[in-house]
């Protein structure tokens, strides 16, 4: 069942890292609530464009801007350009997200570096970038894609757990410094949701994982993309600072 948030309609919300799996089915699902989706891309532009006509058949406005997450020139450039040109974005989902497993021991400083670029700074930087512009717009909600393992830790994924449990303190320090301009920011912990990500292990190892998982199942993008909108919207006005798991009771 799709809930509709009809204040949705026309707000301006950027999604990082929505070319595939749960970023796209986030950005699609707040297409089809009127949303005027912004997305980043940084690979073809014919791709980009590809997602734009799709978001704009599934019900709403939608502007491609490249940049990566890691460029804070490209980046603030391109926001800038776009919140002074176009119109002032009032929600933000900082979800792009990179991962590396493998043991500590033979994690390389580099790829340390790559994962809290991406996952922690990237997210830190873009909301900084907004967050002037977030002074002038309404019903500011930003939400902060972590992971179940930023809670609870994980073997073979020390650097992407440090740099999602830094993603929720990052988001509690946001909540509270931007709460007095009614500014919100969560944060969704997903589990094990089906996505390339995730699409990388084995169907053994999946199988295993479920075993694990109380509702026995991995989440879909769409469950994600449905907790999404509910943290965007005005349904969710008095919640700030929350961590929010969807993970089928994995973490319990
Ligand atoms: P995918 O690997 O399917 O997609 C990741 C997206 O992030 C891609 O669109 C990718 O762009 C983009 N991205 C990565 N690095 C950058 C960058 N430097 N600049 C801009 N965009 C970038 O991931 P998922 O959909 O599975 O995950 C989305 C988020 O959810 C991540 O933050 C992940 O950590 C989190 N998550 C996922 C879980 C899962 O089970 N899938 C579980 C818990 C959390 P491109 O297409 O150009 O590569």
């Amino acid at each position: 069942m799709i809930a509709h948030y009809p204040d949705l309609k026309d707000k301006v919300v950027l999604v990082t890292g929505a070319a595939r799996g749960i970023g796209k089915s986030i950005a699609l699902t707040l297409s089809a609530q009127g949303v005027h989706v912004v997305f980043n891309y940084r690979g073809d532009d014919e791709k980009a464009q590809v997602l734009k006509d799709e978001l704009q058949a599934a019900g709403g406005k939608a502007t491609a801007l490249k940049f990566d997450v890691t460029d804070h020139e490209a980046m603030t450039q391109a926001l800038d350009n776009f919140t002074k040109n176009t119109a002032p974005i009032s929600g933000l989902v900082n979800n792009a997200g990179i991962s590396k497993d493998t043991l500590l021991l033979r994690l390389k400083p580099e790829e340390m570096s790559q994962i809290i670029d991406t996952n922690l700074k990237g997210a830190m930087m873009v909301t900084q970038a907004l967050s002037r512009n977030f002074l002038k717009a309404e019903n500011v909600s930003i939400v902060n894609m972590s992971s179940v393992v930023g809670l609870m830790g994980n073997a073979s994924q020390t650097a992407y757990a440090a740099s999602k449990a830094g993603l929720i303190g990052f988001s509690k320090s946001v909540a509270k410094e931007l709460a007095s301009r009614n500014v919100r920011c969560n944060v969704i912990c997903p589990g094990f949701i089906q996505t390339d990500m995730t699409g990388a292990l084995n169907e053994k190892a999946k199988e295993e994982y479920s075993k694990s998982i109380p509702l026995n199942r991995f989440g879909s993008t769409e469950e994600v993309a449905q907790l999404t909108c509910f943290l965007l919207s005005r349904a969710s006005s008095y919640i700030t600072g929350e961590v929010i798991k969807i993970d089928g009771g994995l973490y319990i």
